[in-house]
C-alpha cells in the first residue's frame, strides 16, 4: 500500500508562553499498485483514491483475475466508492480487462483513448476532470506508442503524480508502434518533460532494470549509476522517481546531451530519438 502522508508542522504559542509543536498528519491521494503478469509482461494497474470522499478510479485494470479481487475487497469493506476506469491506451494489456470489469460493475464510466474497448469518454488534450473532491486530473495526449495514448496528470494539494501508460517508463519509453520519433519527442520532451519536476511517475510496466542497462550503455553519469544501484536493491520502481529524475536518467529525455549525440552519431533531436529507439530495440545487454 502506497499512502502519501504529509506531515504539516504547525507551531502555536500557548497562553503560558510555552512553544508547542504539533504534527498534523494530512493524508492526500492514495495510490495502490496492482502488479499484473509479474515475470512476463510486468504490467501495473493502479487504484487512485480520494481520501476525503473515498471515491476511486482504477487505471488499466487489464487482468481481471489479479485486479477484481483487490477491487472487490476495497469496495465490500467500504474503503472505496468505485467511480470509473481510466485507460492509458487501447492495447490489450491495458484496456483488455474493461469488459470483464464492467460485467462485475455495470454502468461504470470508461475514460480513455478513442480505441479503448468499451470507452465512454475520451477527454480532449488538457481537458480536466475530478476524482472525488480533492483530485484534479488533466489528460495529456501523447500519441506515438498508439495514436490514442493519453497520460493523466493528477494533483491533490501539493501532491503531483502522472500515469504514463506505455509512453514514458522509468528510464525509458514505449515503442513507436503507431507514431513517429517526432511525436515521441513532443510527448516526452514538450508535454511530460514540462510537468512540475516533483511529479511522481507511475508507468504501465516495470521495465526499469532493462531500461537503465541500455541507458548506461549510452550515458554513464552518477544519476544513471544511482538508478542501476536502485534496481539492484528494489524490484518495484513505480512512484519512486519524479519527472525531475527522468530528466536526468532517462536517455530519451536527453536528446540534446552531447554524450548521447556522440553515442547515436546524430545531432538533430528527432534523429537522436529515432536512433535511440532503434538501438534500444536491438539492445541485448
Ligand atoms: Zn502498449
Amino acid at each position: 500500500m502506497n499512502f502519501a502522508l504529509r506531515a504539516i508542522r504547525a507551531t502555536t504559542v500557548s497562553p503560558f508562553r510555552r512553544v508547542t509543536t504539533i504534527n498534523i498528519q494530512r493524508r492526500t491521494m492514495q495510490i495502490r499498485s496492482i502488479p499484473m503478469w509479474t515475470g512476463s509482461h510486468d504490467n501495473y494497474a493502479y487504484v487512485v483514491i480520494d481520501d476525503k470522499t473515498k471515491d476511486a478510479m482504477v487505471v488499466d485494470p487489464a487482468n481481471p483475475p489479479e485486479v477484481l479481487p483487490v477491487l472487490k475487497e476495497l469496495i465490500d469493506s467500504g474503503k472505496i466508492n468505485f467511480k470509473g476506469i481510466i485507460n492509458t491506451h487501447h492495447h490489450r494489456d491495458h484496456a483488455g480487462g474493461n469488459a470483464e470489469t464492467l460485467k462485475q460493475y455495470p454502468h461504470t464510466p470508461v475514460i480513455g483513448g478513442k480505441d479503448c474497448d468499451q470507452v465512454t469518454t475520451t477527454p480532449k488534450h488538457n481537458e480536466t476532470f475530478k476524482i472525488g473532491e480533492g483530485i484534479n486530473v488533466r489528460a495529456i495526449h501523447t500519441p506515438c506508442h498508439t495514436q490514442d495514448s493519453i497520460c493523466y496528470f493528477l494533483e491533490d494539494g501539493e501532491e503531483k503524480v502522472v500515469f504514463t501508460g506505455d509512453t514514458l517508463f522509468i528510464a525509458g519509453c514505449g515503442r513507436f508502434f503507431e507514431g513517429t520519433a517526432e511525436e515521441m519527442h513532443e510527448a516526452l520532451n514538450n508535454r511530460l518533460g514540462k510537468l512540475p519536476e516533483d511529479t511522481r511517475v507511475y508507468p504501465g510496466h516495470e521495465y526499469t532494470k532493462s531500461n537503465i542497462k541500455f541507458g548506461k550503455s549510452v550515458l554513464d553519469t552518477p544519476a544513471v549509476r544511482d538508478l542501476v544501484q536502485f534496481c539492484e536493491e528494489n524490484e518495484e520502481t513505480q512512484g519512486k522517481f519524479t519527472i525531475g529524475d527522468e530528466l536526468k536518467h532517462n536517455v530519451f529525455m536527453r536528446v540534446e546531451d552531447p554524450e548521447i549525440q556522440k553515442a547515436t552519431g546524430q545531432t538533430d533531436p528527432l534523429e537522436v530519438m529515432q536512433k535511440l529507439r532503434d538501438m534500444k530495440n536491438n539492445f541485448r545487454g
